[in-house]
């Protein structure tokens, strides 16, 4: 069996954790431990508000999506809970696949019973009384411990018919993905539930108002689900003291590439880019960070007093996305990975639309130029060739014809990546 992922949390233990207090420290596969470390208090305090409660706290927190999105999640629930058609679903989109982002996938091995309270607490605040879990298909570990774990929470009543004794019944079914990423965006995970293409619908309408089969869904991620739980627990107010205030509370970063310590971080919003590479402990001559995944962009390695919260990322010109931080230091062919990028969107493109199907194939076509280019002899005396000008300018026009005119986030955000190493890191000048 793969190593258990509390090893991927070089802070396990630390008792300032609000998310990641568990892991390491309880059992998952027990949910005497999860109780005995403060399992389902949230849901006790949400059955004592009321559901309109719960909508109010969630909001007042200011929490917001954790997915890359950071759409706030009050709106979200108030949303699907005031819609008049019925049933209305909640939907954990728990098919992590962006490069880079391995967050929940540590929440679910190793506190898959905050997962499960967290989602019954969604669907109590958003009138939903049953739950899908899309789980991405390569993390057998992850379904064997959240199968496990909604066995003994249906076994001690607090899934089923009446959860807590409350009278509220909700129960979750767990569906696996089958490898693509595009699955992940959720109208194609909708379309996936449903047993059709896993093909993105347009928005709106949003989910809140049409999603699964048709009907008012509330999809959250799993990390923005498993916040809801210190939401409860500290009071919205406490809450949204953590971080800055436009970025409420806690946030995982996946910390990877030349650290000497990988893993998952928990840090309030407003850490800076250095705290968090200072914790990890960076490996040689720091060239790059990636922030956000192949779906984001590249900072430069002297860009360390970037805040890591949504606004600042913004305000720096890049993304906080999912929370990737992949530090690269010099000895990293940038060409390769700028072309594996470019293979990973090429190849999940789901072919629905003109843009991204045909742009992230003369993407790809353009940057195996570039680098087959890379080192060869100048013909005027500058590192850039014409034929690297006249590449980056196609680059440029296809990126945003896929930026401008893609049904959905993928196509979208193809060329950032690429972009952001051309203007910020002068890749192939
Ligand atoms: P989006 O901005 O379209 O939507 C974000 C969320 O807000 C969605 O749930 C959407 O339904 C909701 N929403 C937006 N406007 C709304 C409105 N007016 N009313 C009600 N609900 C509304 O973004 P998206 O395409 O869902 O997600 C893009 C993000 O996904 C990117 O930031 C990217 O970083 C991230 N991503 C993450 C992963 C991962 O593995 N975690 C993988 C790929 C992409
Ligand atoms: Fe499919 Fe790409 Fe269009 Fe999204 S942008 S719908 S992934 S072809």
């Amino acid at each position: 069996e793969e190593p258990d992922a509390a090893l991927a949390v070089p802070q396990a233990g630390d008792p300032q954790l609000k998310l990641l207090s568990r892991i390491g420290v309880a059992d998952p596969g027990s949910l005497d431990s999860y109780r005995a470390n403060g399992g389902y208090r949230a849901l006790r305090r949400a059955f004592a508000l009321g559901p309109a409660g719960v909508l109010r706290e969630v909001t007042d927190s200011g929490l917001v999506g954790r997915g890359g999105a950071a759409f706030p999640t009050g709106r979200k629930w108030q949303a699907t809970a005031s819609q008049p058609d019925h049933p209305h679903y909640v939907v954990c989109n728990a098919d992590e696949s962006e490069p880079g982002t391995f967050k929940d996938r540590v929440l679910m091995e190793g506190d898959p019973f905050a997962l499960i309270e967290s989602m019954t607490i969604a669907g109590y605040a958003t009138g939903a009384h049953k739950g899908f879990l899309y789980l991405r298909g390569e993390y057998p570990r992850a379904l064997r411990r959240l199968t496990d774990a909604i066995a003994q929470a249906r076994a001690r009543g607090l899934l089923g018919d009446d959860v807590l004794g409350q009278g509220y019944a909700f129960d979750i079914e767990i569906r696996r993905g089958a490898g693509a990423y595009i699955c992940g965006e959720e109208t194609a995970l909708f379309n996936s539930l449903e047993g059709n293409r896993g093909e993105p619908r347009s928005k709106p309408p949003f989910p809140v108002e049409k999603g699964l089969f048709g009907k008012p869904t509330a999809a959250n991620n799993v990390e923005t689900l498993v916040n809801v739980l210190p939401v409860l627990e500290m009071g919205a107010e406490a809450y949204a003291a953590i971080g800055t205030g436009k970025s409420t509370g806690p946030k995982l970063f996946c910390v990877a590439g030349s650290v000497e310590r990988p893993g998952i971080y928990e840090l309030p919003f407003g850490a800076t880019l250095g705290d968090l590479l200072n914790l990890a402990g960076v490996t040689g001559d720091l060239r790059a960070v990636l922030l956000g995944g192949a779906a984001g962009g590249f900072v430069r390695g002297d860009e360390l007093d970037i805040p890591l919260t949504f606004e600042g990322t913004r305000e720096a010109g890049t993304t906080l996305g999912s929370g990737v931080v992949l530090a690269l230091d010099s000895s990293v062919p940038l060409p390769r990975i700028l072309l594996r990028i470019a293979e990973f969107f090429r190849d999940e493109s789901c072919g629905q639309c003109v843009p991204c199907r045909i742009g992230t194939v003369r993407q790809e076509e353009a940057l195996h130029r570039l680098a087959a280019r890379v080192g060869a002899p100048s013909t005027n005396g500058s590192n850039a060739t014409a034929g690297t000008a006249e590449d980056i300018a196609l680059l440029r026009e296809v990126g945003e014809a896929m930026r401008d005119a893609s049904i959905c986030g993928l196509g979208q955000t193809a060329w950032n990546a690429v972009e952001s190493a051309i203007d910020r890191l002068g890749a192939y000048a």
